[in-house]
């Protein structure tokens, strides 16, 4: 007889540690003009305002709403936070004599805010416009020649974030789409993660369903907005079990595959996570038993059926990435060692990529090596 009391998630209460960040968040559609207010309170005098070059009017907007709040606006946040950019930015800050900033942006701009932070100590408000998750994770990844490397600690993690849906009104429907599969990951890792806890799988699972109702919500009418607030929603609550456990096979091939192939962030989350999740679904069953509930079995399979329903890429030959590379990748993503509900090896980490690149249905006849 099974004596484990178990949670309405089927987390089991056999001992557990829970760790979570002490970020203050404000939610809610129009709280962009709270930003003067959380800069003030959160002890900045000058605030260095952070977008990348595309959001550049945005920046400029939000700097001269924080009025004599605002020391200047540095437009060059960069995908993978490139450390000769932090260099600069650390320059502008310096130079306007900034005490602290605002990025305003996605997981690039959140990153290089917590660069500059993790360099200078100064306190960070973070208004996130994807749903990369960035701005509750104590996580910096940072490139150097080609390498990326990553580190935690607390002076990393953002102390406000300004959750203001009406910001991602205008997110393109094709990041919408491979940013909140790039959350749903965070949730689905969670789930089967070995240091999670009950609370994480509650989060984790109202995280996904967030999702699950938004985003063919969004797929259908890009301007619904009841939508573009559960996905924001939904994306802080992504981002929460992101940042207080570990990860597992499904980053760390992201990982591998975008730092040795330099592939979108995103779209590479978006294109391996029925794979991935097809992987572990056995090994991981009862930890995976909330995501069966919202999506169906078998969960490799329905997370397809999900993905092209949305209009997700579903192969990583349209990203540009040879068959000849798959080898190279598999191996790399032998090198480091990380637990896995299941184990890898040469042969099923092949295979897996080799599904992800063909892009057919999790569990389906795979495709002959060559017919992408
Ligand atoms: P991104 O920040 O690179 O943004 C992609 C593009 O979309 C940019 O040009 C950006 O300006 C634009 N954009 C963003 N929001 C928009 C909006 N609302 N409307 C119109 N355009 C908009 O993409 P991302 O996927 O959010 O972030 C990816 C980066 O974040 C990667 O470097 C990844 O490693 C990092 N990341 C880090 C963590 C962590 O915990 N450390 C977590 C997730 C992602």
């Amino acid at each position: 007889m099974n004596t484990t009391t178990s949670t309405t998630t089927g987390a089991a209460l056999d001992g557990f540690t829970h760790t979570t960040g002490p970020a203050r968040i404000v939610f809610g559609r129009g709280s962009l003009a709270q930003v003067p207010e959380e800069v003030k309170r959160a002890g900045v005098r000058r605030a260095l305002v952070l977008t990348s070059p595309e959001q550049a009017e945005q920046g400029a907007e939000l700097a001269s709403s924080l009025g004599d709040l605002a020391a200047g606006v540095f437009t060059n946040a960069t995908m993978h936070t490139p450390v000769a950019v932090t260099a600069q930015a650390v320059t502008a800050l310096r130079e306007t004599n900034a005490d602290g900033v605002v990025a305003l942006g996605g997981g690039s701009t959140t990153g290089l805010g917590k660069a500059i932070a993790s360099r200078t100590g100064v306190p960070q408000v973070v208004v996130p416009t994807t749903y990369a998750g960035s701005e509750v994770t104590p996580v910096l990844g940072e490139t150097e020649h080609g390498v990326k490397t990553t580190r935690s600690g607390l002076e990393i993690l953002p102390e406000v974030v300004i959750y203001d849906p009406s910001l991602t009104d205008t997110l393109p429907a094709a990041l919408t789409v491979t940013s909140g599969l790039n959350a749903m990951a965070h949730a689905l890792e969670g789930l089967y993660a070995r240091d999670g806890s009950p609370v994480f799988a509650v989060l984790a699972t109202e995280g996904l369903r967030a999702f699950r109702d938004a985003l063919p919500a969004l797929h259908r009418d890009p301007s619904d907005q009841h939508a573009r607030d559960a996905a924001l929603y939904g994306a802080w609550l992504c981002g929460t079990v992101l940042g207080g456990v570990g990860m597992s096979v499904h980053h760390k091939l992201c990982h591998t595959l975008g730092g040795s192939l330099d592939l979108p962030h995103a779209p590479t989350h978006a294109i391996l996570l029925p794979h991935t999740i097809a992987f572990v679904a056995e090994a991981a069953a009862p930890q995976l038993a909330p995501a069966r509930d919202l999506f169906g079995t078998p969960l490799g399979a329905t997370l397809h059926d999900f993905t092209t329903a949305i209009g997700a890429p579903q192969r990583l030959s349209d990203l540009g990435v040879a068959e000849a590379d798959l080898d190279r990748v598999a191996d790399l993503a032998l090198t480091s060692a990380y637990w896995t509900p299941r184990p890898l090896d040469r042969q099923n980490i092949r295979a897996l990529l080799q599904d992800a690149w063909a892009g057919h249905r999790p569990g389906s006849l795979a495709s002959p090596v060559g017919t992408p």
